[in-house]
């Protein structure tokens, strides 16, 4: 089992920020302390010492936790669960709060063996257009200090495709990043959700997003380069080092079961799906009953094959065709006029019992994906038909 603890604070909300997350104030992320630990016990008495692989704290911010806080989840994790021998454990972190004193040797001390560093550009221009708290000086900073405190397996987070930047721009934001040496990088398109204060700046014209061609370019020549810098483009927006690709969402990618703890968590266990309420109040009466809730949802055969389908064609290795047979009992079915198309128009590719989106495939990754899922309804729904008649 795969387990996430989210962390659900930040100093400030960053201007294109979807995800969950509230003021940090030292007094909440003590109450939610006592919260994951509580579910975290709850959890324990459910599924007894279940086998724990990698541990992830994401977020918000987890480097705003003191590392006494990281250390007791880490603690109650060891004694709740069977934490493997050399379990991946990853922290995220912002440059600046990575860089309190003290704070990524204390990690370190604590087994935390992969810190993934929220860098985003190395350009300040843009970092105050995201409104990011750090600069590019504090980015590099935490990155050498991370190694200093030991870290032998860093990812950095950037982003592409923003307000005012072209394909020139990214690429030397790029070999910024690939001088400080990451193990790992993952590389994310700007996407802004509505409300979020870039996207309302992008609707009144003060800030303008880089047409699609250039948006292109900078996803085309941005993993074209880290290729050739050594960094395998193992999924549409993460590249490794040869055996550095992150064990954790390589896990949700194939499918394994994950505990989700924390506010807005989501769990998959068993066929079976559910969310932590996001408000600290209504997670804290979650976590006072054990993690226990009365919604639900259980996977149905469908959502599961269009699940493992989806994930796999996110993936560098792609879906695997004999995998995909015995899910679902049926060959693939190549031939499909819209999978030929999607071959011929070389945004996938089929061969040695896979198939794999290409580069331009990833590129526009949603559409090719849905017309897959397309053709494999069909076929489920023929097999279906056959079978009743
Ligand atoms: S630090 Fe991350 S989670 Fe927090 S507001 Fe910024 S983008 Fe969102």
């Amino acid at each position: 089992m795969l387990l996430y603890i989210h962390v659900p604070f930040c100093v400030r909300k960053c201007g294109y920020c979807a995800f969950h997350s509230g003021p940090f104030s030292p007094a909440a992320a003590g109450e939610y302390l006592d919260c994951v630990l509580r579910e975290m016990d709850g959890w324990g008495r459910t599924l007894g010492r279940a086998a724990v692989e990698t541990v992830y704290f994401g977020g918000g911010t987890p480097s705003l936790l003191t590392p006494g806080q990281i250390g007791a989840i880490l603690d109650s994790a060891a004694r709740t669960f069977r934490l493997e021998e050399g379990a991946e454990i990853t922290l995220e972190a912002n440059p600046e709060s990575a860089l309190k004193s003290g704070f990524l040797a204390a990690v370190r001390g604590l087994g935390v063996n992969r810190l993934s560093l929220g860098v985003q550009s190395l350009r300040d221009d843009l970092l105050v257009r995201l409104g990011r708290p750090h600069d590019s000086a504090q980015a590099r900073r935490a990155a050498e200090a991370a190694r200093a405190a030991g870290f032998s397996n860093l990812s950095l987070d950037m982003i592409w495709g923003l307000p005012g930047q072209d394909a020139a721009m990214w690429l030397e934001d790029l070999a910024g990043v690939v001088g400080l040496a990451p193990e790992h990088m993952s590389c994310y398109g700007l996407s802004l959700e509505e409300g979020a204060p870039l996207a309302e700046a992008v609707r009144a014209g003060l800030a303008v997003l880089p047409e699609e061609e250039e948006a292109a370019r900078m996803y085309l020549e941005g993993s074209a380069y880290l290729e050739s810098e050594g960094y395998g483009h193992y999924e549409i927006s993460n590249y490794a080092r040869p055996g550095r690709e992150s064990r954790h969402n390589c896990g949700y990618w194939c499918g394994r079961d994950y505990l989700g703890l924390g506010p807005a968590a989501v769990s998959t266990l068993d066929g079976r799906r559910w969310a932590n309420p996001s408000g600290l109040a209504d997670y804290a009466l979650v976590a006072a009953a054990g993690g226990a809730r009365d919604e639900v949802e259980v996977l149905s055969d469908d959502t599961r094959r269009q699940e493992m389908v989806m994930l796999a064609l996110r993936t560098g290795d792609g879906l695997d065709l004999e995998k995909f047979m015995a899910a679902t009992g049926r060959e693939f079915p190549r031939r499909d006029p819209a999978v030929e198309q999607l071959c011929s128009s070389g945004l996938v590719r089929l061969g040695a019992g896979r198939l794999q989106l290409t580069r331009e495939g990833m590129l526009v990754s949603n559409s090719v994906i849905e017309l897959v899922l397309g053709v494999v309804d069909r076929m489920h729904a023929t097999t279906a038909q056959e079978s009743y008649d």
